[in-house]
């Protein structure tokens, strides 16, 4: 099998402009970006307004396991595959971050003959959004010290100062660093820290913002820390909510290239899942239901996370509904939540499978409780056996769930036609009845054990004393109505990594609260959540080279 890359390089992609004639958009709506990526009009989702909505399906998967799931993959394959019995689809997806790009082996622009492309482009730079929103968050993090040094009129405690500096890579050893060093003209010494850039709060708001108008509202509410009388600071406060607008005004455009059989995808933005919401932007996301019959999108981690999010976080800032659901899981991946050592995948164990399929159960029942009709998508892997496979079919159909077997990264939209016909199926035939998990006035409380109850399993919630006085002071300062955004382990239903499958009877413990005021939600920390990965001993970057005529190798 050849390789992502070597598939990529051999595609037969069309000129951006063929793809937006595909879309009926006009000269105003986009513009071009080389020749193969084009950023559409912040004015095209009001231009479109009046059109009817397509159907929003969106992707998620059980606990992402080390043997891999395939989310992306499979959207994309989708999408081809809608394409392929004539409906019009287009995907949207997010962008890769360079950390993990650089990092561990991987992209984020699906796989084999289910790609976006050019995929060395989409997990490269790319249209510049991220370093865009690198550069916004650090003109803050520097208008910040340069008020402090300044005179300091709003008072800031340099010890309570939040707002962190970002770069888009994977480099522990700027975790925590001391700024302001070297006397009197170096500004105030004071501790600070740097995260990757999609986990920057300007990320999320980027994703969460309706407008222009809506954007610099946003980013005016962005806490950045406490006077020494702690009373909150916010970016409005500071006054610079039009020079960081101003910042993002093309990165708040939507990005619009293909896949490796023509399928338009809009990507645009990608937030971290824990301590942010984990989807594309809201603006893409309409757009493209705008302009297609279906839009394929996809939402980080598992249903317990991504899914949670996209519908308690997502459709509300956004003001729509999906229409259905596919739940992606691979029969490695569900051996593994039955017990199978991650080394010992490729051997038929019908005992090891079954167990793991209460995982997937759980998503199941996650997505009915939020009122949505889906099918599953086993994404095919070469070690799957006849029977492996046959029981998954039984077992999916004796609870009259719909199931399909996918291989689109194999065969592209061909290997997911079944698929695509049944999400045609379910979206035709079966009403939705959304159901948040939470209610808005709801307290914070209420909402961190609704959801750690009724979509983690969980027999409750304990608070650290941290986190108590929290609870109290975001109520006060008028947070209590916002969604909660969890940062749990993606591993597990629990906020124990090592439990796998469905752990039943566990307590969630909340150790820390953090408010996204700009993004419009509380974050909620059940662990030590890393907001700047590290690389692995061996970095994916080593086997990454460019030939003197251009030509790349290693990026997966
Ligand atoms: P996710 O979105 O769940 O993180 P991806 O779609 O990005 O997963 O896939 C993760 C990795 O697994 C990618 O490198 C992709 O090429 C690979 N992959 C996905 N599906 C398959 C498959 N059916 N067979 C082999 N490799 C696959």
């Amino acid at each position: 099998m050849k390789t992502d890359i070597e598939i990529a390089q051999e595609a037969r992609i069309k000129p951006i402009e063929e793809i937006t004639k595909m879309l009926t958009l006009t000269k105003e709506d986009w513009e071009p970006y080389g020749h193969y990526k084009a950023k559409l009009s912040d004015q095209l989702l009001e231009k479109l307004e009046d059109r009817p909505d397509g159907k929003v399906i969106l992707t998620t998967s059980i606990n992402p396991t080390p043997a891999g799931e395939g989310k992306s993959t499979v959207t994309v394959g989708l999408g081809q595959a809608l394409n392929k019995i004539d409906k019009k689809a287009i995907i949207a997806l997010r962008e890769p971050s360079l950390g993990p790009t650089m990092g561990l082996k991987g992209g984020a622009a699906g796989g084999g003959y289910s790609q976006v492309v050019p995929m060395q482009d989409i997990n490269l730079h790319f249209t510049g959004d991220i370093h865009a929103i690198t550069t916004a968050n650090n003109a803050l993090s520097a208008f910040i010290d340069n008020h402090i040094h300044q005179g300091n009129e709003l008072n800031i405690d340099p010890r309570r100062v939040e707002w962190k500096r970002v770069l888009d890579l994977n480099d522990r050893a700027l975790r925590n660093v001391v700024v302001g060093l070297g006397g009197p003209v170096q500004g105030m010494p004071r501790e600070d820290g740097f995260n990757i850039t999609v986990a920057s709060e300007i990320m999320a708001v980027l994703c969460l913002a309706k407008n222009m108008n809506d954007l610099k509202q946003r980013l005016a509410k962005i806490l950045i820390g406490y006077t020494y009388d702690k009373e909150p600071v916010t970016v409005g406060q500071l006054g610079y909510e039009g020079a960081l607008a101003l910042l993002l005004k093309d990165a708040i455009k939507p990005n619009l290239v293909q896949t490796l059989e023509n399928t338009p995808a809009i990507i645009h933005g990608g937030p971290f899942a824990n301590i942010a919401h984990g989807c594309n932007s809201v603006v893409a996301t309409k757009i493209a239901a705008k302009l297609g019959d279906y839009v394929v999108t996809e939402a980080g981690f598992g249903a317990d996370l991504g899914a949670e999010k996209f519908i308690d976080i997502k459709t509300r800032a956004g003001e729509f509904e999906p229409d259905a659901v596919v739940i992606v899981a691979t029969i490695r991946a569900l051996k593994m939540h039955g017990g199978k050592d991650k080394k010992d995948l490729a051997e038929e164990d019908l005992e090891a499978l079954k167990n793991g399929m209460e995982n997937l159960k759980k998503h199941m029942e996650t997505i009915e409780g939020f009122g949505l009709p889906y099918v599953i998508a086993i994404n095919k892997f070469p070690t799957d056996t006849e029977e492996e496979v046959n029981f998954v079919h039984h077992w999916c159909e004796s609870r009259n769930a719909l199931v399909s077997l996918v291989d689109v990264f194999a065969k592209g939209g061909e290997g997911g036609l079944d698929l695509a016909d049944k999400v045609v199926q379910v979206c035709e035939t079966e009403e939705t009845n959304l159901q948040y998990v939470y209610e808005l006035e709801d307290n914070l409380e209420l909402k961190i054990r609704k959801i750690a109850q009724k979509v983690y399993g969980a027999a409750d919630i304990e608070l650290s004393p941290k986190a108590k006085k929290q609870l109290v002071q975001y109520e006060k300062l008028g947070f209590g109505n916002l969604p909660v955004c969890m940062a749990k382990t993606q591993y597990s239903l629990s906020d124990d990594p090592t439990l796998l499958g469905r752990p039943k009877g566990f307590t969630v413990t909340i150790r820390e609260l953090r408010a996204s005021a700009g993004a419009g939600f509380i974050v909620v920390l059940t662990g030590a959540i890393m907001t700047m990965p590290g690389l692995p001993k061996k970095p994916a970057a080593l086997n990454m080279n460019v030939s003197d005529d251009g030509t790349i190798t290693g990026l997966f």
